[in-house]
Parts: C-alpha cells; sequence; structure tokens
C-alpha cells in the first residue's frame, strides 16, 4: 500500500473573497474531503497537512483586540491553537466523507512540533510578514515594547515580520507513523508545524516565528518513509513566465536539474510557487518516488502523476 502525503493550500480551507466564517471553511472541507476520501477508496494510505495563514491572522487579531482582558499568546502558542481548530473541522469532514463512502477508517489530528536550528540565519533576518496591516504608529510601539520587527508593506500599511527557518525534524514523526501504518488517516504538521527549537540540554522550546507549511510537508513525507508527496494549490502547476499570462507555460513532467535551474533564474516566486518547488525537489533528493504540484480539483490524477507539475525518482537518478 502506498503512503501519500498530501499537502493543502489555503483554497482548501478558504476560497478568495470568503470572510472565513466557520460554515465558510466547512463548506470547503466538506469538498475538499470529498475529493480526499476518494484516495482513501482507492487504496492509498493518506497522511494530511495543510496550510493556516489566515487562521492565524484572524488569531493573532483575536488577541490583539482582547489583549486588556485575556493574556495576549505567543504565536507559537497560536499556531497550536490553529492546529486544533483546523484538524477539528477536517477530521470530522474526514470522517463522515468517509462514512458516505461505507469506510470505517480511524481519523486524528496531532499537534505538530517542528523542530528548527536557533542558529537559523532566518532568525536574525525576520522576512514573513504575518497577521493583519496595522498603522505605523501602531507598529512602532510595537517595536519600541516588544522589540518585534515591522516593516512597511507596498503602501498598504505595516505589518509584523517573523523569522522563517527551515525544519530539521518532526517531533511527533513516531507517533503520527504508528498510526499510519495501522491504517489511520492522520492530520499534522499544520501550518509546517509549530517551530520548537532545542537547548544545549534537549529541552524543547516554542519559538516566534513561521515554517513554510510545504517544507514541513516534505520533512514529514521524508521521515515517514512516503512513497508519494502531493502539494495541492489554486493553480494547474508550476509555470515559467508566470507573471506575463501570455507567455506563461506549464510545467508537466520534468527532472530535479530542469526544475532547479527554471527556481534559479527566479521563475517562482518567493514565499507562494518557490517553497513548493523546493519541497518537491527536497524530497526526491531524500529519495521519495513522487512529487507533483497540482490543483486541488485534480487531486487523483496528481496521485497518479498524470497531472501537475511532476518530478520522479525514476528521472532524477543520474
Ligand atoms: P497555497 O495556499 O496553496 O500555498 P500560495 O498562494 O502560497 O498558495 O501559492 C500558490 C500561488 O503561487 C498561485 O496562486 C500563484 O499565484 C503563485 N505563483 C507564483 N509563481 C508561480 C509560478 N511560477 N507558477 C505557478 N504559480 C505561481
Ligand atoms: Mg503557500
Amino acid at each position: 500500500m502506498e503512503t501519500v502525503v498530501v499537502a493543502l493550500g489555503g483554497n482548501a480551507i478558504l476560497q478568495k473573497g470568503e470572510k472565513g466564517t466557520a460554515e465558510d471553511q466547512l463548506r470547503n472541507l466538506e469538498k475538499t474531503s470529498e475529493r480526499l476520501a476518494s484516495l482513501v477508496e482507492k487504496g492509498y494510505r493518506l497522511v494530511i497537512t495543510h496550510g493556516n495563514g489566515p487562521q492565524i491572522g484572524n488569531i493573532l487579531i483575536q488577541n490583539e483586540a482582547a489583549k486588556n482582558k485575556v493574556p495576549e499568546m505567543p504565536m507559537d502558542i497560536c499556531g497550536a491553537q490553529s492546529q486544533g481548530m483546523i484538524g477539528y473541522m477536517l477530521q470530522m469532514c474526514m470522517r463522515n466523507a468517509l462514512k458516505r463512502r461505507n469506510l470505517n477508517i480511524p481519523v486524528a489530528t496531532i499537534i505538530t512540533q517542528t523542530l528548527v536550528d536557533a542558529d537559523d540565519p532566518a532568525f536574525s533576518n525576520p522576512t514573513k510578514p504575518v497577521g493583519p496591516f496595522f498603522t505605523e504608529e501602531w507598529a512602532q510601539e510595537r517595536i519600541r515594547s516588544y522589540g518585534e520587527k515591522w516593516i512597511e508593506d507596498s503602501g498598504r500599511g505595516w505589518r509584523r515580520v517573523v523569522p522563517s527557518p527551515q525544519p530539521i525534524s518532526i517531533i511527533e514523526w513516531p507517533s503520527i507513523k504508528t498510526l499510519v501504518e495501522e491504517g489511520q488517516i492522520v492530520i499534522s504538521t499544520g501550518g509546517g508545524g509549530i517551530p520548537v527549537v532545542q537547548d544545549k540540554d534537549g529541552f524543547l522550546h516554542g519559538v516566534e516565528a513561521v515554517i513554510d507549511k510545504d517544507l514541513g510537508a516534505e520533512k514529514l513525507a521524508t521521515m515517514l518513509g512516503a512513497d508519494k508527496l502531493v502539494i495541492l494549490t489554486d493553480v494547474e502547476s508550476a509555470a515559467l513566465n508566470y507573471s506575463t499570462p501570455g507567455h506563461r507555460i506549464w510545467l508537466n513532467e520534468i527532472t530535479v536539474d530542469e526544475l532547479s535551474e527554471f527556481l534559479s533564474q527566479g521563475h517562482f516566486l518567493p514565499g507562494s510557487m518557490a517553497p513548493k518547488v523546493e519541497a518537491a525537489m527536497r524530497f526526491i533528493q531524500n529519495g521519495g518516488e513522487l512529487a507533483v504540484i497540482a490543483s486541488l480539483d485534480k487531486v487523483e490524477e496528481a496521485v497518479q502523476g498524470r497531472a501537475g507539475t511532476r518530478l520522479k525518482r525514476s528521472l532524477s537518478d543520474s
């Protein structure tokens, strides 16, 4: 039986223009779960990871708005909250989708920590914008009082930026592996996992950072020894010349060397397509069989290597 790690993009939970009500998120997750359940029906072992950008953004707003009444939580705890919230909705929707197919398979969410290196250069150069936009006065106050880093974001206002370090290890992977080998469906590593560092005595501590969810998914897939990593998003694949639609070239089957060359030519936007491309290449270099970047509607074809941008180990053995 093949093990597939599926990384869900933001569109699996929220569509553009939606506010993010519970109803919005459940409606989208129901559709997403129908698609994923059909993979389970076909006999794949499924591990699900997901993004959490809008959800953690909203939690940060709630924190901010209520900070005179309830203590503000640091980002790692906000990350855990978002994993729990999305995990609950997804595990319920998955169970229901499986029940419609008369499949009685347990589904569980694992709150997941991802180890990062305290000396990762990202910590001295925070780049990842999080949460809502604020005024300059607001930003200056946060910089003064909390030592946070804020930047002016292309005329739209001020936004907090946090480090985006590389994932080194998925702390909960042995639990995830045990459940997957049992035939259970696991939701984990949401938002790339909660970033934690290890001190010199081996103890873990949460940090204020954000791990890229695509890179977190790759680390999980590699540590589980999964056969396939399928990164699902809102476009059909990675493209060349993406910003000039008239000259866009959608990439299908490709080798790591070719993709790496296109990456260094700047074809893939940092923070959106570049981390997916990077994750796909790492998965193959780490011994995975197939890595695909595809649209959520094409998940079945993607898993079979018939849609999206596909990297195969067999084509990259040179
Ligand atoms: P997700 O939530 O799925 O991670 P992202 O917005 O982070 O979604 O990444 C997907 C987006 O990447 C696409 O909607 C597209 O606008 C953008 N993108 C940037 N460069 C490219 C490219 N070269 N090919 C395809 N999409 C690209
Ligand atoms: Mg993304």
